[in-house]
């Protein structure tokens, strides 16, 4: 067995928590794991640090510390200004190695998932990715992650036992994001960053941004399923009415109803809102992990005996061509 490059016995009882951030404004992933590093430290009587680089970012340091950190160890050079995977590799690796922490966490979005791979190969350890759960065990400070997949309604628990840092990646909505406090304080090591600019291979030339939506952080979503056969029009007018966002089921997406950044679920987004309206929907297992975390569930379906139903806090049953018509005229009154 390859072994990490530092071992179990030198590991320190830390958690980091990667923080990412673009132009000074932090991703609220990162914040959502600060909280859940917070919970799991306070559990186990262990610290929660929070890695943040970037250029001029000593700004981000107190909102660190209202969400949970203990530490910021602050990485700042002005070629980690963009984000490129051999600087943030380099820097975050050098970092890694001189404190060793147990555990180092990040946010399963594209920059995350790009770090987290490079590093895992670099320290020599493993990488639970794209992760739904976290445990810690205070007794052995080895760490549970939960995933879903093998392409079914498969829950796997992986530990990783003898290497360290303990890596894992988790997609954005899967904790919640809690109240920060911002009477909290903490302390800030400087990192020392030596990067000399040949180690970075790419330049950031142009960066264009897509729609931008982000599905995981709506207050109210509205999917459509296949029973709503391809009417996304009402469903759109209902989300507006609501200040919320429309969701779809994969067939709606597959079909081409409604492009794919808005599918929900296992392959698809993973959401935590106040509300989720949910019409002409089944409830399989592979959708309902994208919105299980909603506050409150209603669901539409024609068939009393729909799975959905067991996950939904308020059932009509209904034709969603009839019911959904009829709410929008109330919505529009
Ligand atoms: C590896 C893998 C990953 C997957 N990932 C995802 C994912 O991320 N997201 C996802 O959604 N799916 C995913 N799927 C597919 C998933 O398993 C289901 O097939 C899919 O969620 C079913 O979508 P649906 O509920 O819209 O359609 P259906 O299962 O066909 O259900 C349609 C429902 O609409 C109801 N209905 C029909 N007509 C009406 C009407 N007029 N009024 C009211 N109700 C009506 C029916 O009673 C039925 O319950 C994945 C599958 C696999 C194998």
């Amino acid at each position: 067995m390859v072994k990490s490059l530092y071992g179990v016995e030198e590991a320190i009882n830390t958690i980091w928590v990667f923080l990412e951030q673009h132009e000074g404004v932090l991703k609220p992933v990162s914040l959502e794991l600060l909280g859940k590093a917070r919970e799991l430290a306070d559990d186990a009587g262990w610290s929660v640090v929070a890695l943040l680089a970037g250029a001029e970012v000593e700004v981000l340091v107190q909102t660190a510390f209202a969400y949970g950190a203990d530490e910021v160890r602050l990485a700042e050079h002005p070629l980690l200004a963009n984000f490129s995977v051999e600087g943030y590799t380099h820097v975050t690796c050098e970092a890694l190695l001189a404190a060793k922490p147990s555990a180092f966490l990040l946010g399963a979005t594209p920059d995350g998932r790009d770090l987290a791979g490079r590093l895992a190969v670099r320290l020599r350890t493993g990488l639970n990715a794209d992760c739904t759960d976290l445990r810690l065990d205070p007794e052995t400070g080895v760490m549970v992650s939960e995933v879903s997949g093998f392409g079914g309604g498969v829950l796997a628990l992986l530990q990783m036992q003898y290497h360290r840092p303990q890596m894992a990646t988790f997609r954005p909505g899967v904790f919640p994001l809690r109240a920060p406090d911002p009477s909290r304080r903490g302390k800030v090591i400087s990192v020392p960053v030596r990067l000399p600019p040949e180690m970075l291979h790419t330049r950031v030339v142009e960066r264009v941004v897509g729609s931008g939506l982000d599905l995981s952080q709506a207050p109210v979503l509205v999917v459509g399923g296949r029973g709503v056969e391809g009417d996304f029009d009402t469903l759109r007018e209902i989300a507006s009415l609501l200040g919320g966002e429309v969701g779809a089921t994969r067939p709606p997406v597959d079909e081409g109803y409604i492009e794919r950044a808005r599918q929900i679920g296992q392959t698809g987004v993973v959401c935590r809102p106040k509300v989720a309206l949910v019409c002409g929907v089944s409830g399989a297992f592979h959708f309902v992990v994208g919105i299980q975390d909603a506050d409150t569930v209603i669901a539409i379906n024609n068939d009393p005996g729909a799975e959905i139903f067991k996950h939904a806090d308020y059932c009509v049953i209904g034709d969603a061509r009839e019911v959904l018509p009829a709410l929008l005229e109330q919505l529009k009154l």
